[in-house]
């Protein structure tokens, strides 16, 4: 993923980015209800932080977010930053290059950087990028 279509990502609305992010299995897609068995819908909800989408089911309302069961659990990051720490993170871009280009706090970057996306991707560097392009499926 050259600048270029990286800037073409970023650029996308919520949906179109949510929509990548599931595409590339970043974020959940869907989910069965375990006590109705039914499939939920996505909705808009603005409370949610990483997407302001979450998954709920038709039945019983039981709301699940998307990031449920994935290396965004818990983040309170927005989607579009956690992509620009991702592929800053994919080209070795040191921390305080990375926290300029970002927004992000250096705690964050680190965070981010040297332990979620280490811990799901392994290696850093030249093997962070090749597991990130396999991600994204530019190689
Ligand atoms: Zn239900």
């Amino acid at each position: 993923m050259d600048l270029h279509d990286f800037g073409r990502v970023m650029a996308l609305e919520e949906d179109g980015l949510m929509a990548f992010f599931q595409d590339h299995g970043l974020l959940r897609r869907q989910l069965h209800c375990t006590t109705c068995s039914r499939q939920y819908s996505t909705i808009k909800w603005k409370k949610a932080t990483v997407v302001h989408y979450v998954l709920r089911c038709p039945s019983c309302r039981t709301k699940k977010k998307l990031t449920t069961d994935t290396m965004f659990e818990g983040a309170h990051l927005h989607m579009r930053k956690l992509l620009a720490l991702i592929y800053l993170w994919a080209y070795n871009i040191c921390v305080g290059t990375a926290t300029t280009m970002s927004g992000a706090s250096s705690a964050t970057v680190v965070q981010w950087c040297f332990g979620v996306f280490r811990m799901f991707w392994g290696g850093f560097g030249i093997l962070g990028c090749l597991c990130v392009f396999c991600v994204f499926g530019v190689f």
